[in-house]
């Protein structure tokens, strides 16, 4: 088998045992870069020859084996900063742009011995679900290349599928990490908001940004995590978690937890086959004696519409700093300094960054404030309060992590409201900053993964973690996407 198709775990273990090097790890991934991401164009930059060097290096003087990530390659979403390298956020305004400074999170990597090995594709500045929005054209879906990988982090999940990564990082803001785990058939969590440092991670919706891994396994994003956590001196929101070992508890697994079904959201909101698989594992938790209630999330309902008036605020906030002043793009040609703005950032960002950061602007002005910010301000809060009082009466809550498999590449990308009803179920975790993880668990009729997501309450992503290596294991998913060049 490839190594690249391996996961993180097992490479490390056959690292420690000398059986492999860094070297033929990263020569490996170079040569199935080359072999399949013509066709998937899952990374914007693929990083050839310090990959080579690092790995090299590490070979040569045996030294690999000091760290817990022992040289292994780790694939980052081009949104997250990596000194000396450019940063594009999938956008023309960024092009250009080289980032000064590392992420804490990239920090937190190479101290642990990863090698990063490149940038991945995404929805520009992380606005989307399908990786469609990238300025620099779609990933495809290694399942089906008809397909979109899901996003905003489809080319970090389809480098993982496609065994051209054995990790990566992504960022979740509406569930950027989870839904492209779901539709390539892999394993993404966010964890509880502040628990990685967003210092470095380019800002879409700061009070919603998370970092977290897209692995092969429960396993594999249980140790990304625990490398990346940790309060941060430069993000005032990151906490100082008390796990910094998130593998420790995974065995636990299911045990003495009480998982909780919204029954009544999702009944209105998943296609037949979601249904379908959704049902054989409540069987399947069922057999194993797990116990199963019925909980109500009575304004999740609302949950898209708040996210995307919250969000796109906050999106045209952030964005403000792109005005050909300091960052990036500045247009050739304008008159005033107020047509170099407005020529600079018509040009620079795409349809759907220009829709957000109006929508954005419209629901923050004076006499729109109140009636669109404010309520969905109000909106957020009774949703955060019915997970508390769902989390009394159970630990966990699962649903799917979207309602639908992968969809067609343009089947929704010119119905802007059709996209974001995808995200039905992966913003509310987002708008509460709860923990959630999405595992692949199983396959549609048409030969596509299907995703099953667990949500916890605050700081209990190691509870998280643990349920989903407990169900995991008992599904036992081992398909992988064919990718044919
Ligand atoms: N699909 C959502 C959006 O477009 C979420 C994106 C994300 O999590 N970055 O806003």
């Amino acid at each position: 088998m490839p190594l690249n198709e391996h996961g993180l775990t097992e490479l490390i273990s056959l690292l420690q045992k000398k059986d492999i090097t860094p070297l033929e790890i990263a020569t490996d991934l170079l040569s199935a870069v080359n072999d399949k991401d013509k066709v998937l164009h899952a990374y914007l930059e693929v990083y050839g020859d310090e990959l080579l060097d690092v790995a090299g290096r590490i070979t040569r003087d045996g030294s690999f084996c000091e760290k817990p990530l022992c040289g292994v390659p780790i694939a980052v979403k081009d949104n997250i900063c990596v000194e000396g390298k450019k940063t594009t956020c999938g956008s023309r305004i960024l092009e250009d742009y080289e980032s000064p400074y590392h992420a804490t999170a990239i920090e937190k990597l190479i101290a642990s011995g990863a090698i990063i090995s490149g940038k991945t594709n995404l929805d520009e500045f992380a606005m989307g679900s399908s990786t469609e929005n990238s300025a620099f054209g779609p990933t495809r879906n290694p399942w089906d290349l008809e397909r979109a990988p899901g996003g905003s982090s489809g080319g970090s999940a389809a480098a993982v599928a496609a065994g051209i990564a054995p990790a990566a990082l992504g960022s979740d803001t509406g569930g950027s990490i989870r839904q492209p785990a779901g539709f390539c058939g892999v394993v993404g969590m966010k964890p509880t908001y502040g628990t990685v440092s967003r210092y470095g991670l380019v800002a879409f919706a700061s009070s919603f940004d998370q970092i977290g891994p897209i692995a092969k396994s429960v396993e594999d994003c249980a140790l990304v995590l625990s490398v990346i956590t940790g309060g941060d001196r430069k993000d005032a929101t990151s906490t100082h978690s008390l796990t910094r070992d998130f593998t420790r508890s995974l065995e636990k697994g299911l045990e003495g937890l009480t998982v909780g079904i919204p029954k009544d959201f999702l009944k209105k909101n998943m296609d037949a086959e979601v249904e379908q698989n959704f049902d054989e594992l409540l069987n399947l938790l069922r057999s194993h004696n797990v116990p199963i209630m019925d909980v109500s999330l009575p304004h999740s309902g609302y949950a898209v519409a708040c996210y995307y008036i919250i969000a796109n605020a906050e999106a045209s906030a952030n964005l403000a700093r792109y005005d050909g002043v300091r960052y990036g793009y500045r247009a050739a040609e304008y008159d005033t300094l107020d047509d170099m703005y407005a020529r600079t950032r018509g040009e620079g960002f795409g349809e759907e960054v220009q829709r957000r950061i109006l929508l954005g602007t419209y629901v923050l002005s004076a006499g729109y404030y109140d009636a669109y910010y404010l309520k969905a301000q109000m909106v957020r809060s009774l949703i955060i309060r019915d997970f508390e009082s769902a989390f009394e009466a159970c630990d966990l809550l699962m649903m799917p992590t979207s309602p639908t498999p992968a969809f067609k590449l343009g089947e929704k990308v010119a119905d802007p409201l059709l996209m974001y009803l995808s995200d039905i179920f992966t913003v509310p975790a987002n708008l509460a900053g709860l923990p959630a993880i999405s595992i692949p668990s199983g396959l549609s009729g048409g030969g596509l993964p299907l995703g099953i997501q667990l949500i916890g309450p605050p700081c209990k992503d190691e509870t998280v973690l643990a349920a989903a290596y407990g169900l995991e294991r008992e599904i036992g998913f081992d398909r992988k996407p064919n990718v044919r060049s």
